[in-house]
């Protein structure tokens, strides 16, 4: 069980710093950002799935603005909950899945990077609700909880 409250290390084993929380009023503070955490570990660290699921999106993310604002980007549909994990500004050439893999928590999505609308390298994850159509991230975000 997975759901609203994720204990996994998006990084597996290496420690990790927040630095920008939900409602965070740098770019947390739109419908599709507002539940998003913003995290810091060494540029390339391999990032992990939270939760086991299936890879619904792996490429650069079409729909943010400017232009593809969350970059290289993963979405996971959460098996637990039919939601949608959306893992942001992956390294370039670094993602580890494709469309339709089933992963598990603790399965390597790509490495840390600095893509899309990103001034540092970090990662940007956060929940949705799927659309089918799917355009990985364009629906609002919605909450939930990062254990650490
Ligand atoms: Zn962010």
């Amino acid at each position: 069980m997975c759901g609203g409250a994720v204990h996994v290390n998006p990084y597996g084993d290496v420690d990790y710093r927040i630095i920008q929380r939900p409602g965070g009023t740098y770019t947390h503070n739109n419908e599709w950002n507002e539940f998003a955490y913003d995290l810091v570990a060494p540029h390339r660290t391999p990032i992990v799935a939270t939760c086991d699921g299936v890879v619904v999106w792996a490429d650069f993310d079409p729909v943010g603005e400017p232009n593809g604002g969350w970059g290289e980007m993963v979405v996971v549909r959460d098996s637990s909950t039919s939601q949608c994990w959306l893992y942001g500004h992956f390294d370039t050439n670094s993602i580890a899945v494709a469309a339709g893999d089933p992963v598990e928590a603790g399965t390597v999505l790509g490495l840390q990077g600095n893509t899309g609308n990103s001034l540092r390298t970090h990662l940007h994850l956060s929940l949705h609700e799927c659309n089918p159509s799917y355009v990985a991230g364009a629906g609002f975000s919605a909450p939930w909880t990062l254990q650490q």
